[in-house]
């Protein structure tokens, strides 16, 4: 029998698909070079069907690699060993909301604006966005961010119970439905970013947070990026409760223009939101106003209209997209690395002249007030780019590491990261390879990603 035929024999033939067209959709993921076939793509409905798979991929050693919107960035979902593409995109309901609690218990395959949707008439959010249509399972096991992470922090911080199937196909719930606990190991950490290299959940629980009685962004334009990151340095260390804070240069203003329709002014930018109460929100920007205008920002645009909000923040979550739009043909790769927040100024800085002096092409976004940043190279398929704009992330990785920041504030590993995690973590990556050991000794779970081979 084939592994299409056993697995067709176990879930259904609903649920098992070997098409040329959707084994290629799965062989490949955002902004990576590599693709690779998976021999079968399974699309489960329900926990039961996930064990059964792994139960039976775990007997025979076939390699399983969990997809959500396969919308990460460093060749997490490329199923390098083949085997089976195991899509969650099907399991999809929201299963309870309880405002009374603030939480929100969702199946793997719910998108977060979906998510959001379904909370909007109770009053509520969840408050993490990483900018693509992505799934809970995904953020959960990627740790997603994205722009409201300086105020509301990352997906692992609203996390308060898994549903997860060990990769023999038991399954386990982890955590509480309770705000806070001190008990046992926090295993809804271990599996918190762990990339779907350690088990596939199948069901989270998040805690949710009230829709802000006001909101007022503010656009702030600067004639260079070490004054646009030291004015957002300043605030963030001055403690004003920014919601959001990205730093935009003007080459990704531009093409966002020219995708979006847009007519932002192309200047070193950042981008501010505000959330609290009115008088709140008002002291707020006064203060943000202030230090800008001291650091000799060119303006202070402030906008409490919600369609001009939204406008803002829609144009910077379609960014990537329009800088890919405006690079037709070439390859990009984006960096993520991450620097305690005094660090930044240097950090942006140097790696935009390091990257003109290298000759490419590169956009700057970043959600700064977390001190995460996003320089996005663009080069052409050739050996010697290649290995050029290697030699430039390398370096700006190295300089993040060497002042105490990591190599992926927020994407993750997967394949593309890999080769800095022995100097991030040092003798710390034994433990790791020796938890990944215990819980999938079959090696089965998307192999590959996440931990580099053991020497
Ligand atoms: C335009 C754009 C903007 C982005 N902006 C941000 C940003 O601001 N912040 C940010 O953090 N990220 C960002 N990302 C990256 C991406 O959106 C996140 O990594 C997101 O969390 C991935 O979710 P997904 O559903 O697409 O997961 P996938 O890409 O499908 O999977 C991601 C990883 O999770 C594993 N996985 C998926 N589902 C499960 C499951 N149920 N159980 C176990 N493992 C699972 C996969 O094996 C894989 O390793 C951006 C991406 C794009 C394209």
């Amino acid at each position: 029998m084939s592994l299409a035929s056993d697995l067709t024999a176990l879930l259904g033939a609903e649920q098992v698909d070997v098409s040329d067209a959707v084994r290629a959709q799965h062989s490949r993921g955002e902004a990576y070079a590599g693709a690779v076939l998976p021999d079968v793509v399974v699309f489960p409905r329900a926990t039961a069907e996930v064990a059964r798979l792994l139960a039976y991929a775990s007997a025979h050693g076939v390699p399983v690699t969990p997809v959500g919107a396969n919308s990460s960035l460093e060749g997490h979902t490329v199923p390098v060993r083949g085997g089976v593409s195991l899509d969650l995109t099907r399991m999809d309901r929201v299963l309870e909301v309880r405002p009374q609690d603030l939480l929100a218990v969702v199946q793997p395959g719910v998108t977060y604006p979906r998510l959001n949707e379904r909370l909007r008439h109770h009053g509520l959010f969840f408050p993490v966005d990483p900018g693509a249509h992505a799934t809970l399972g995904g953020m959960v096991s990627t740790n997603a961010s994205g722009t409201a992470a300086v105020r509301y922090g990352t997906t692992g911080d609203h996390v308060l119970a898994l549903e997860v199937v060990t990769p023999q196909g038991e399954v386990l719930r982890l955590g509480s439905r309770a705000r806070k606990s001190a008990s046992g190991y926090d295993l809804c950490a271990l599996f918190t970013g762990a990339e779907g290299t350690l088990g596939v959940i199948t069901e989270v629980t998040v805690k949710l947070v009230g829709l802000p009685e006001a909101v007022a962004a503010a656009r702030v334009p600067f004639a260079d990026a070490l004054t646009a990151t030291t004015f957002v340095t300043r605030l963030i260390q001055a403690g004003v409760p920014v919601a959001r804070c990205e730093l935009v240069d003007p080459y990704s203003i531009r093409a966002a223009n020219a995708y979006s329709g847009t007519s932002f002014p192309e200047e070193m930018t950042v981008f501010l939101e505000f959330h609290g109460n009115a008088p709140g929100v008002a002291a707020e920007l006064e203060l943000a106003r202030e230090l800008a205008l001291s650091l000799g920002a060119g303006a202070f645009e402030a906008a409490t209209d919600a369609a001009e909000r939204e406008r803002l923040w829609r144009t910077r979550h379609t960014m990537f997209f329009a800088a890919n739009a405006a690079n037709p043909g070439l390859e990009s790769l984006v960096t993520d690395v991450a620097v305690p927040i005094s660090e930044l100024p240097t950090a942006v800085t140097t790696a935009l002249a390091e990257c003109a002096a290298a000759g490419f092409e590169a956009n700057l976004v970043g959600h700064v007030g977390d001190g995460n940043f996003h320089l996005n190279l663009y080069l052409p398929e050739d050996p010697a780019a290649r290995a050029a704009a290697k030699g430039v992330v390398d370096r700006l990785t190295e300089r993040a590491l060497a002042v105490g920041g990591t190599a992926t504030g927020e994407h993750g590993v997967g394949l593309r990261k890999l080769g800095y995690m022995e100097r991030e973590h040092g003798a710390s990556l034994g433990l790791m390879r020796a938890i990944k050991q215990l819980l999938d000794p079959a090696g089965i779970m998307n192999p590959g990603k996440k931990l580099p081979e053991a020497p």
